[in-house]
């Protein structure tokens, strides 16, 4: 099974990939966490990386198709994926469509969270996650069962991301309405795009994606 969840910054996007995740042993493709990962690695793509998403804005496009590329040959993604985060330009999104016809694969499908702008800076600056696991938090939606403690590994170590600071997250919300939300119509034309609500409840929101996922007859 492999799909698109799209959304602005704070939908939920990956609380809700994790759980699909587990749900079905598919991966989640956080583009965000490769990006993470490489700047504390101190990598080549890391050190471009760092300023561009410590103001907000997007990577470069051709950096982007070419970590999804390498990601999607890795042995762990031949059940399926989770694309989160990535495509964020329809440039990304017409590479996508090539780079999955050249390895013959096909999307099951691209799923809308639709959530109002009000809403999201609470979202993002109340969130963390915890340091071992990267299992998703929120002081006030989704705390761990025990404080202090991460539900998923039992980590004790949390952290919060540079870019959730309001000033960052009004920029993020700009860029995804500017470069992001025109993927919306691009998928639309093709049929294949479906929404969930993404103010419900966390629970619903993944029985909701789960109704569509189990519908589904794959994209051409
Ligand atoms: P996220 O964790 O998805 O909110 O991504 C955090 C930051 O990483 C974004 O604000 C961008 O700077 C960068 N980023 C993540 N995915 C992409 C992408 N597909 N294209 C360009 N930049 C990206």
């Amino acid at each position: 099974m492999r799909l698109i969840l799209l959304g602005p910054p704070g939908a939920g996007k990956g609380t809700q990939a994790q759980r699909l995740q587990d749900a079905y042993g598919i991966v989640q493709l956080s583009t965000g966490d490769m990006l993470r990962a490489a700047v504390a690695a101190g990598s080549e793509v890391g050190l471009k990386a760092k300023a561009v998403m410590e103001a907000g804005d997007l990577v470069s496009d051709d950096i982007m198709v070419r970590i999804i590329s390498d990601r999607i040959d890795q042995a762990d993604c031949a059940n399926g994926f989770i694309l989160d985060g990535f495509p964020r330009t329809v440039a990304q999104a017409e590479a996508l469509d090539v780079m999955l016809k050249e390895k013959g694969l096909k999307l099951d499908a691209v799923i809308e969270m639709e959530v109002d702008d009000g809403v999201l800076v609470d979202r993002i600056s109340g969130r963390y996650t915890c340091g071992n696991c990267g299992a998703g938090y929120h002081d006030h939606n989704l705390k761990p069962k025990k404080d202090g403690v991460c539900d998923r590994c039992g980590g004790t170590e949390f952290v919060r991301r540079a870019d959730d600071n309001a000033e960052t997250v009004r920029s993020r919300l700009q860029v995804y309405h500017d470069q992001t939300a025109p993927l919306l119509p691009y998928y639309r034309a093709r049929g294949v795009l479906q929404s969930v609500d993404g103010m419900a409840a966390i629970d619903d929101v993944t029985g909701a994606m789960k109704a569509i996922l189990e519908a589904s007859q794959g994209i051409d």
